[in-house]
């Protein structure tokens, strides 16, 4: 908007909102993040006790699915096993684009302490990871943190981010 219309516009007393679609989009995005209802271990107890009243991630404007089709986050709360890796794959490619992934507790990050041949050691060997929570499990501010973290990150990416989709491995 021209400098002269936005004086008038504030001398007339009228309020005047200045942005750029790509930063509507953005402030939409950070502000509506549904995750994918997906508990693999122990973690999960802690991401659920967030979802509950306590802590009540609905103030953030995230509302847990049951269904990748509605969901943009995957929290891979739990130990990751070789055999269950294909489904979260599968999963995670049925989310709508533009998705993110929050990995939740020391069993998703690395493997944690199940350094054996079933445990996937690392989930970003999977698919790609946003944010990485350490702890085991990670407290429900830690879980709360993150998604703040991933609200600032969508903020400041292109509204046109899509991310290549990684191989499994
Ligand atoms: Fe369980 Fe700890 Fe692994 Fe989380 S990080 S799934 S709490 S063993």
């Amino acid at each position: 908007m021209a400098q002269h219309k936005i004086n008038y516009l504030q001398e007339a007393g009228l309020p005047v909102a200045l942005t750029t679609v790509d930063k509507l989009v953005q402030w939409g995005r950070s502000n509506s993040l549904w995750p994918l209802t997906y508990g693999l271990a122990c973690c999960a107890i802690e991401m659920m006790a967030t979802g509950a009243s306590r802590y009540d991630f609905d103030r953030f404007g995230t509302i847990f699915r049951a269904s990748p089709r509605q969901a943009d986050v995957l929290v891979i709360a739990g130990t990751l096993t070789k055999k269950h890796a294909p489904f979260m794959r599968r999963l995670y490619d049925q989310m709508p684009d533009p998705k993110w992934v929050i990995s939740m507790g020391s069993c998703a990050n690395t493997g944690g302490m199940f350094n054996t041949y079933a445990t996937v050691q690392g989930a970003d060997r999977i698919v790609p990871v946003d944010i990485y929570l350490p702890g085991c499990a990670p407290r429900p501010e830690t879980l709360q943190y993150a998604l703040m973290l991933l609200q600032k990150k969508i903020r400041t990416e292109k509204a046109s981010r899509r991310l290549e989709p990684k191989r499994l491995v």
